[in-house]
């Protein structure tokens, strides 16, 4: 059994960086041609090294900056991504930020930034993907599926999180998003899923595991007792865009050592 992504083009956003380059570099793996997609001018380097060790690996992709929260540039990097590679076949919504605060002292630029990035910028990258996916229709030459939708969301679309209103309300609403866009767009074979992960090494959460007093309070949440890395999100993300996966739609997988068992529970509550 191989996971085959061969033919089709994937738009990672976020991919700069930890979880979003751990599934560039497994769809590469796979044999998709890879959109590392960023946001800002200083994260330019890191997008090029993603793409680097993409290229050294035998695989393809370009880099393309976009602010995934703002409109223009979005529909720009379709439109840019079809016109050089003829379409998209697999979008990953990835792109996400923190800025957590008290409630009470929650600015309105705080929340309006992660729910713009985290929310409204998955809202309009599958709204450019689904146009796109339906444009060109079913390739069996690609895959079986019209296209793939993966929205990187979160234990926190189940699992509420004081102190971080803004994000976890982002990762619910995805949840929605997600069911909803399975639901309208099933029976064009378009898939549509949500990967949910715990904790992920990564730059978003370095507080949690830099120190060996924080890796060991973050271990006590997670009964699996390692904490994940990009990798561990890549392979499956590898699989569910591919077509092994084709029954495969409308749903949230978690990837999470077992986080959301509520290991606090583990004896007896
Ligand atoms: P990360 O290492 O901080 O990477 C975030 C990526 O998002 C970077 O490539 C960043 O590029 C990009 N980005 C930020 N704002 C953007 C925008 N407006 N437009 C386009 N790209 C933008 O974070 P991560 O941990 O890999 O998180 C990736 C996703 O996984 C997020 O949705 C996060 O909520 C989710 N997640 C992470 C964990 C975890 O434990 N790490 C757990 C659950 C869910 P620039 O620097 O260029 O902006």
């Amino acid at each position: 059994m191989e996971i085959s992504l061969r033919n089709q083009v994937a738009v990672v956003t976020g991919a700069s960086s930890g979880i979003g380059s751990g599934i560039a570099k497994s769809l590469a793996s796979a044999g998709a041609t890879i959109i590392v997609n960023h946001s800002s001018e200083r994260s330019t380097d890191e997008a090029k090294a993603v793409l680097k060790e993409i290229t050294d690996a035998g695989g393809t992709g370009i880099t393309y900056q976009c602010d995934v929260s703002k409109e223009d540039q979005v529909v720009k990097m379709f439109q840019d991504v079809v016109s050089q590679f003829g379409t998209v076949d697999i979008l990953i919504n990835n792109a996400g930020v923190q800025k957590d605060s008290k409630f009470t002292e929650m600015t309105l630029d705080q929340w309006n930034t992660v729910i713009g990035i985290n929310l409204t910028g998955q809202f309009l990258c599958a709204r450019e993907a689904i146009k796109e996916f339906l444009r060109r229709g079913i390739d069996t030459s690609r895959s079986v599926a019209c296209g793939k939708i993966i929205h990187i969301s979160s234990v926190h679309e189940i699992i509420p999180w004081a102190g971080h209103a803004n994000y976890a309300s982002s990762k619910g609403a995805i949840r929605m998003l997600m069911q909803t866009l399975a639901q309208e767009y099933g029976a064009d074979k378009i898939r549509v899923n949500s990967i949910c992960p715990g904790a992920i090494q990564t730059p978003i959460n370095k507080d949690a595991w830099s120190t060996p007093e924080a890796l060991d309070s973050l271990l006590k949440l997670i009964p699996y007792n390692r904490i994940g890395q990009p990798q561990d999100i890549g392979n499956l993300a590898a699989f569910i865009a591919s077509d092994l996966a084709d029954y495969i739609t409308g749903t949230s997988i978690f990837v999470d050592g077992g986080m959301t068992t509520f290991e606090s529970f583990s004896t007896g509550g």
